[in-house]
């Protein structure tokens, strides 16, 4: 009996020092919303060296306490197509509810250099996948310039490898991918001289490595040959053929009118066991350098049948010539070009589909880079209604989560809201959350984002970027995913 009364004290001491813990932060009052358990409810959330440690509906005492009554409180969203990794666009990335932007579709020509560059410098969670078209251009010996990622046209885009070539491009990927790469990164419209066997051969390598190939696919066009639906049909294939997971970016933009055909294949691809997924972002126009191989002799078919009026400048949005773009394409400078190749109509039926991850294949001189995830959360949630907040969510931080869980275990606890997962959380106004960059005005930061924090450390608070916070850290590839 006396042993029973000192136990029952113990627990109840126990008990009031659990109910007393001391959280670093408390979310107070929020509407707590994760789309892996449907959780949906005004919660506690308890903060404590950078874990959600706590999710509750009673009081929980912190060091700080925000008041988030009439706030969503989500997982914070993880970009997996982000080119622009300096200061700016990470600062325009957080206003926009971004806690991780990783560069996989064609990523930084050196690892372990980006890496290096960004350590302790870094507002938001980084990473890169290995870069094919760098490490041909590297091979080609036409290696790119510092600063850029994409190489200009030329015969280390144009022409195909030899073996020899393929092996020396598949030593440097295999390096970049030791340096920490999350996946391999491929633009095959930007590498058009690589034959179908390189293709493979590059999965072939992925799949010994185990890691996922991100990939931008050969070409657009409505027509054969050249059909993105030949395309499409590529990819899945060396991915069946070799087992490497397949991500394809901007579905959106590679197959533009026939974005649910290609949907459908992914969805045809994955009922018969393939690791197939797919993503997109919410704007009608694409963007990319105008001296890259995807603007080779045939680009107006390759791009879905657009002229020269398509192509504008950002920022001045002068529409292209014949002459001023035949002057940018032979220029070494990479004049970025905005490519205005897709319709409203079929974006509407791409960002809602199941299957499709919201990336924003993010850099200067587009607003996707500012403006993504909020204009889905706008648009698709508040204003058209195509898409529960709960779904949105979910293809935001979730499903890309699930992506990166292939190449990294440390995203098990990213695109959660969860007890244990990472202190990696947007608390945003879901009624005003808006974004507000245009094609005129395409860094202007979105509004409706109140808190960001990355790893349990503030990086917006009350709306303004907090100065001077620099929590985000490297994901990489690799370690302990061998079986
Ligand atoms: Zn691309």
């Amino acid at each position: 009996m006396r042993k029973l009364i000192l136990f029952l004290f113990f627990l109840a001491l126990s008990t009031t020092i659990v109910s007393a813990q001391q959280f670093d932060l408390v979310l107070e009052g929020g509407r707590v919303m994760d789309p892996e358990t449907g959780l949906d409810a005004v919660r506690n959330v308890g903060i404590l060296d950078g874990k959600i440690v706590r999710i509750s509906s009673d009081a929980l005492s912190g060091r700080r306490v925000i008041q988030a009554s009439g706030l969503v409180v989500a997982p914070g969203f993880i970009d997996l197509h982000q080119h622009g990794q300096e200061m700016e666009s990470q600062r325009v990335k957080a206003l926009d509810g971004v806690t991780t932007a990783l560069d996989l579709e064609i990523g930084a020509p050196d690892v372990a250099q980006f890496l290096k560059t960004k350590e302790g410098r870094s507002l938001i969670n980084y990473g890169s996948s290995a870069s094919h078209p760098a490490a041909r251009a590297l091979v080609f010996g036409a290696p790119l310039p510092p600063g850029e990622i994409l190489p200009k046209s030329g015969p280390a885009t144009d022409q195909p490898a030899t073996p020899e070539q393929i092996m020396r491009i598949e030593q440097r990927l295999l390096s970049e991918l030791d340096a920490g790469a999350l996946a391999l990164g491929m633009g095959i419209q930007y590498t058009p001289g690589a034959t179908r066997l390189e293709i493979i051969d590059m999965f072939r390598l992925a799949a010994e490595r185990r890691v996922p190939v991100y990939t931008h696919v050969r070409s657009s066009s409505r027509v054969d040959p050249g059909s993105s639906i030949e395309s499409v049909s590529e990819v899945i294939a060396a991915s069946a053929i070799t087992g490497a997971s397949l991500h394809i970016v901007h579905i959106n933009s590679s197959c533009l009118r026939d974005s649910l055909e290609c949907l459908s294949m992914v969805e045809g691809a994955r009922a018969r066991g393939l690791d197939v997924t797919t993503e997109a972002y919410p704007y009608i126009a694409g963007m990319t350098y105008i001296n890259s191989a995807v603007f080779n002799p045939g680009w107006q078919e390759k791009i879905g049948g657009i002229s020269y009026g398509d192509l504008v400048l950002p920022n001045t949005g002068e529409h292209l010539t014949k002459e001023r773009f035949e002057e940018l394409h032979n220029s070494s400078t990479p004049q970025p070009v905005l490519i205005f190749s897709n319709s409203q109509e079929v974006l509407d039926k791409v960002i809602p589909h199941p299957l499709v991850m919201i990336a924003s294949d993010g850099f200067q001189g587009h607003p996707r880079n500012a403006g993504t995830y909020s204009r889905v959360l706008a648009q698709y949630v508040r204003e058209k209604g195509t898409i529960t907040l709960l779904d949105a969510l979910r293809k935001m931080s979730l499903m890309p989560a699930e992506m990166l869980e292939r190449s990294t275990p440390v995203a098990r606890q990213k695109g959660r809201l969860q007890e244990g997962a990472d202190a990696d959380i947007v608390v945003c106004d879901a009624a005003t959350i808006s974004d507000r960059a245009t094609f005129q005005k395409p860094m202007e930061p979105s509004v409706g984002v109140r808190y960001l924090l990355v790893a349990g450390t503030m990086v917006i608070n009350e709306g303004k970027i907090v100065p001077d916070a620099f929590p985000g850290r490297a994901l990489v590839g690799g370690a302990g995913l061998q079986d």
